[in-house]
């Protein structure tokens, strides 16, 4: 019998990591001979573990703070989507060669095609310009959106950012009228900062919300809470809204593909995990 194969997720700290849960309860139900660790790397010691890793230790690995950027330098092989990112969260070993990709991007694409929003032609507002807001603007941008409004409380970081589709991306202060004359048009609205977190605090004020039309999609990237004070009061104005845990399982479903080779329908796999995380 043999054993079987290895994947991780590794970070520092990585305790607190869904991963393994997931990426084991989608190997239970599709019956893949591999198992899922993590595995607490320390920020000086990527090189140790990809030593190990690349004599035998794993076929893959996820990975979460501090190396996703590292990662990008780092990989043999980079795909594009994580090379315009400039950030990798899933690594495949194949013939002693490290294949970086970055599944948060399209992660955020399939979880909104999911609740049956099209990106393709629409106009969106991003608040944000951290690692989980990059990976949002280069997948809308990349899904066609027609104008993506960038907003940062520092606004070098939203420039920057706005600067990798000059032609779709601009910027607006984060609060103020520029920010409701933009709201007033979009079709989508997307909160990628971390303000709204269990422990990060609150918006001072989400009156902003008002300008935005009622039929246009509020998605917060947030999962804990599962119903920020963002989407409560999108809401109770009427709006679809959804929360950061179908970009959380997108983006797994999609590493696993990397992982395994094997396509692998979301249907086939988000009830069983929407039950593990309800009971973890
Ligand atoms: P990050 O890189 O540290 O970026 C944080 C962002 O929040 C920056 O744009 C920062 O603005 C902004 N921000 C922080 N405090 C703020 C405040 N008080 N007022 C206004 N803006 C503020 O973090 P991240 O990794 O992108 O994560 C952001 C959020 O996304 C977190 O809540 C995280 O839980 C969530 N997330 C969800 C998933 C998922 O799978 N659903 C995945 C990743 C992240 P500055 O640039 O001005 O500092």
């Amino acid at each position: 019998m043999t054993a079987a194969k290895k994947l991780c997720v590794i970070g520092w700290p990585v305790e607190h990591s869904k991963s393994p849960l997931l990426h084991n309860t989608m190997l239970g139900v599709l019956g893949l001979d591999y198992e899922y660790l993590c595995q607490p790397v320390p920020p000086d010691g990527l090189e140790d573990f990809l030593a190990a890793a690349l004599a035998g230790g794993y076929v893959g690995f996820n990975a979460t703070m501090p190396f996703k950027t590292q990662l990008a330098h780092r990989v043999d092989v980079l795909d594009p989507l994580a090379r315009k990112l400039e950030a990798v969260n899933t690594v495949c070993i194949q013939n002693g060669k490290l294949y970086g990709y970055n599944t948060d991007c399209p992660g955020f694409i399939a979880a909104l095609r999911g609740a049956g929003f099209d990106p393709s032609g629409k106009k969106a507002v991003l608040l944000g310009a951290g690692g989980a807001a990059r990976a949002v603007a280069v997948g809308l941008c990349e899904a066609g959106v027609k104008s993506l409004t960038v907003c940062n409380r520092t606004p070098e970081k939203g420039a920057a950012l706005a600067a990798l589709y000059p032609d779709i991306m601009s910027t607006s202060p984060l609060m103020g009228p520029q920010l409701l004359d933009t709201l007033s048009e979009a079709d989508l609205l997307v909160n990628g900062t971390s303000v709204g977190m269990a422990g990060q605090g609150e918006w001072p004020d989400l009156d902003f919300l008002a300008a935005l039309p009622r039929d246009a999609l509020a998605v917060d990237l947030i999962y804990h809470p599962d119903r920020t004070q963002l989407l409560a009061r999108a809401q109770a104005l009427g709006h679809p809204t959804m929360n950061g845990l179908p970009l959380l399982l997108h983006q797994a479903i999609l590493a696993l593909e990397h992982f395994t080779g094997a396509a692998i329908p979301p249907e086939a796999v988000l009830p069983a995990l929407e039950r593990a995380l309800q009971v973890s």
